[in-house]
């Protein structure tokens, strides 16, 4: 079975997919973190601006650098050229800049290629979370979940993630980096970020993490009886 998650930035989706999967004993598959090793590769090569844009010229050259995986705990690490990246991969500069270089197809089809690999390989489920997972890479995916949340919520709980105090000024400034990230994700031309026709939605603004884990557990036990 494979189950798609999509979602704008910060809904929680990294979080639920990972119990989810635990739960269901499947793998779980964080596409954004591909996106964010090549945006580190970038960044350490020095194509990207203060902005985190990559100049069209540097993109063939970028889709040819080692990114791969690496499967521990039932989940995937990325790897840049053979190494981990867990915690530089988060910082705000990749954050900026893995927006950017996903719109590029030749990122994409390479990223795509690397996630339909390991789901074919698996021999369990699995669960993948991202922009495109039920509308593009896995259209054929058995449950499609969409999950979003109230920008101010989702501000929150990244600063909480991050361990900044809450404060209404930081606040204001997260909500805005978030909703422009999820502005130029769903602008973009290759595989916007869009809710797949089928996909039921979760809106995380009021649930608590068990409520969300467990309404998707549920919807997957159901097609799994049916
Ligand atoms: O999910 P995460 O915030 O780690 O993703 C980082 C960026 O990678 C997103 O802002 C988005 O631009 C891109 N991404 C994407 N398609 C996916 C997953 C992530 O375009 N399936």
């Amino acid at each position: 079975m494979i189950i798609a998650i999509d979602g704008p930035a910060g809904s929680g989706k990294t979080t639920t997919a990972k119990e989810v999967a635990r739960r269901l004993g499947f793998l779980h598959l964080d596409s954004g973190a591909l996106y964010r090793a090549f945006a580190l590769a970038a960044c350490r090569k020095g194509w990207a601006d203060a902005e985190g844009a990559v100049d069209a010229q540097w993109i063939a050259g970028l889709a040819c650098v080692d990114v791969g995986v690496e499967v521990v705990d039932g989940g995937v690490t990325a790897l840049l050229e053979g190494s981990r990246v867990d915690d530089d991969i988060r910082t705000r500069e990749v954050t900026a800049c893995a927006s950017k270089v996903s719109a590029f197809s030749q990122i994409r089809d390479r990223v795509n290629a690397v996630l339909r690999r390991l789901a074919a390989e698996y021999p369990g489920g699995v669960v993948c979370e991202g922009r495109d997972m039920g509308t593009v890479v896995f259209p054929e995916a058995e449950l499609k979940v969409y999950m979003v949340a109230e920008p101010g919520e989702r501000a929150r709980r990244r600063l909480l993630q991050r361990g900044e105090a809450v404060t209404a000024e930081r606040l204001t400034a997260e909500s805005a980096r978030l909703v422009a990230r999820d502005t130029y994700d769903s602008q973009r031309e290759a595989s916007p970020l869009r809710k797949a026709d089928s996909a039921m939605i979760v809106d995380t603004t009021r649930l608590s993490f068990e409520e969300q884990v467990t309404q998707i557990v549920q919807a997957a036990q159901r097609l799994d009886r049916a």
